[in-house]
């Protein structure tokens, strides 16, 4: 990874794009057990995150995601856009003026990933984006030298994401709805989901 946050632009580009393809039926899928302003949530970040894509690109991989991170929690609204900028912060703040490499990354995303366990007070297991945040997380961890290692991260997305579909809601909106939540993917982890597939297809 180089050591300046300039492959950005593009990044934030591939996240932009697969949220306004698949916006349709992500709005469907909040629609059903949610509030049904997931997409527009996202959007919000996205606009905001491509509107300083440039300066972002000019600086150093701990400053770009600490400043993503606090442009996150400002500008999305609902419980994703706090969870997203503690995830950006955490990484931020695990950098700890270390340089992102292929080598850091993995530990890196894993503190992040933490810090939205203990921000949403959940775990894998409760029909979240964190059922596809935490597979990654543990695939990246795990396979560093896999020869299929980008193919294994998108595969461990789209499972998570689909795990969500028979769970029972237990954080979150969907929880209202108790065993009428199951049936349904959970709306964050299919974005999220599609966001991973989207940033590792720009990055190969
Ligand atoms: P809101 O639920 O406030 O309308 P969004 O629609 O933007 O916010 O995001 C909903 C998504 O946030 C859910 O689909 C779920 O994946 C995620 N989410 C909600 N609560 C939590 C939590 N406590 N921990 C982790 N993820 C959560
Ligand atoms: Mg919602």
């Amino acid at each position: 990874m180089p050591n300046t946050a300039t492959i950005l632009p593009k990044l934030i580009l591939a996240v932009a794009k697969t949220i306004e393809i698949n916006a349709e039926e992500l709005t469907a899928l909040d629609q059903a057990i949610g509030d049904g302003d997931h997409v527009t949530n996202l959007q919000r970040g996205i606009q905001a995150l491509t509107a300083q894509s440039e300066s972002l690109s000019q600086l150093d991989w701990q400053t770009a995601l600490q400043k993503m991170g606090m442009t996150i929690m400002s500008s999305v609204g609902g419980a994703s856009g706090s969870l997203y900028g503690t995830l950006f912060l955490a990484m931020s703040k695990s950098l700890n003026n270390q340089p992102l490499t292929l080598t850091t990354f993995p530990d890196v995303f894993l503190k992040g990933v933490e810090a939205v366990k203990q921000r949403g007070k959940a775990d894998k297991g409760e029909k979240t984006m964190l059922d596809v945040l935490i597979p990654v997380a543990e695939q990246l961890r795990q396979d560093a030298n896999a020869v299929n290692i980008f193919e294994q991260f998108k595969q461990a997305a789209i499972a998570g994401a689909e795990s969500t579909r028979d769970m029972l809601a237990t954080k979150g909106r969907a929880s209202f709805l108790g065993v009428r939540s199951q049936g349904h993917i959970d709306a964050g982890a299919k974005s999220s989901q599609l966001m991973i597939c989207a940033i590792v297809d720009a990055l190969i």
